[in-house]
């Protein structure tokens, strides 16, 4: 970096100020894991390393590999005045680098507007594009691209996204561009100069230009149930086009990518579809650290919004009793009272074909006297693809208690269902990489990755 700084210094003393952004890097490829709290890391890291996850021969994640070979520090992301937060203030904090309120897009604590990293950098010239397999008004898309006092206000971020000119918009969520208030927003798109697409074909075809895509009514489905949906492109496939459109712009571009689902399968404490999150994300980290390695002005910065749920493996006491001890997962039952949770236990989460939410969801809906044990067990089996063991559950009938048993007999343990205050790890892999290390706050973010970008320095 100093070299990079000096030469920097010489370019400016030769040629002026206007040299000084020439200097910086040019295109940002930024991934937000929602929810992805260091213990999701862990989780998956941990389990490529020592689980033999598929799809990881050599035993090692991507993010792994990412941070060896970049940088990466702590950060904060309280609010204003808040200790905990949620996704749109965090996605506000991290896009303009300013304080505000839980569920606030794009403005400040005193609800004045505030420009957003894609603002600046259409400002500069840059191409600019947000991707989400959520839906693409969602908290974390949003506070990148609108203004609004509050994250519910889905049809205005609509109309801001396209108003504002985002280049590339790809997620779920097509009910926020074509009914009630915004039935005409597709039309108004298309005369914008938008390419306009509802599934996978359909985006491929696209080669320039700027493209709307949107792949599903609302959000798009988990990782774990998009095997259902053959016409909608994965995460990585969406942000592989992003980068091909966005690039045709010699002065560059911002990316925005978000794995938005890490957060809703960590709300419902399923560690079946978070495994299977964390390998979404795990593949778009693959892809950008690639394109940086063979494009080396390319920033690549992985983070989070915020945890959720503080989830983990714990060892537990399951004293002497027979029927626990059948469930036990542990390679040893030490002592022979406690179960130190089993690496075998990776293999079954890899196995879940469907979501814990979906199938909570079913069993509430169904009448008591339908909710028998053998159903429950024929249903949980088919969920989870494996053969469910329910033999020691207790209460049936109390439809959460199932889950938590389900955990606990695994060896994860969930704090809540909700997101928690834990500090997050921010990796930046490229030029400029060594600025997101140490001990910082989201707000600090922006203005790093401005001084990466030379942007500081007009
Ligand atoms: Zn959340």
């Amino acid at each position: 970096m100093k070299k990079f700084l000096t030469l920097s210094l010489t370019l400016v003393c030769l040629f002026a100020a206007g040299a000084l952004s020439a200097a910086g890097v040019k295109n940002v490829i930024w991934i937000i894991g929602d929810g992805m709290g260091p213990e999701l890391m862990g989780f998956f890291m941990q389990g490529a390393r020592y689980a033999g996850l598929e799809g990881y021969p050599d035993n090692i994640s991507h993010l792994e590999k990412m941070m060896n070979k970049g940088s990466w520090g702590l950060y904060f992301n309280n609010t204003y005045d808040t200790v905990v937060t949620d996704s749109a203030a965090s996605a506000t904090q991290m896009a303009t680098g300013v304080l505000t309120r839980p569920e606030v897009i794009g403005r400040d604590f005193n609800g004045k507007d505030v420009k957003t990293l894609m603002e600046l950098a259409k400002e500069k010239g840059k191409s600019v594009g947000v991707v989400s397999d959520t839906y693409i008004t969602d908290a974390t898309p949003a506070g990148f691209t609108a203004h609004a006092s509050g994250r519910g206000q889905k049809m205005e971020i609509a109309r801001q996204q396209i108003a504002s000119g985002t280049d590339v918009i790809l997620g779920g969520g097509l009910k926020y561009f074509n009914s009630g208030e915004n039935a005409l927003l597709l039309g108004r798109a298309k005369l914008q100069g938008y390419h306009v697409v509802k599934n996978k074909k359909e985006l491929s075809k696209v080669k320039s230009g700027k493209v709307l895509g949107l792949f599903s009514d609302e959000a798009m489905p988990l990782a774990v149930e998009l095997y259902k949906y053959p016409q909608m492109p994965a995460l990585v496939e969406m942000a592989q086009k992003a980068v091909e459109v966005l690039e045709q712009n010699k002065e560059g571009f911002v990316l925005m990518a978000e794995a938005g689902k890490i957060d809703w399968a960590a709300h419902a404490n399923d560690a079946g579809a978070v495994l299977a999150e964390m390998k979404t994300i795990d593949a778009l980290i693959a892809f950008a650290v690639e394109y940086a390695d063979k494009h080396p002005d390319t920033l690549v910065y992985v983070n989070a919004d915020h945890d959720t749920g503080l989830g983990t493996f714990v060892y537990r006491y399951i004293g002497r009793s027979e029927r626990a001890r059948k469930t036990a997962r542990g390679e040893a039952v030490y002592g022979g009272g406690t179960d130190y949770a089993s690496f075998n236990t990776y293999k079954l989460l890899e196995k879940q074909k469907g979501s814990l939410y979906t199938l909570e969801r079913e069993l509430r809906a169904l009448p008591a006297e339908k909710r028998t044990k053998e159903h429950i067990q024929e249903r949980l089996s088919q969920t989870l693809g494996y053969e469910a063991d329910i033999s020691d559950f207790y209460n049936l009938s109390d439809i959460s208690g199932i889950f938590r048993q389900l955990n606990e007999q695994r060896g994860m343990s969930w704090a809540t269902q909700n997101h928690s205050a834990a500090p997050l790890i921010g990796v930046a892999y490229g030029e400029g990489a060594e600025r997101f290390t140490g001990v910082y706050h989201n707000t600090d973010i922006l203005l790093r990755l401005k001084d990466v970008l030379g942007w500081n320095e007009d």
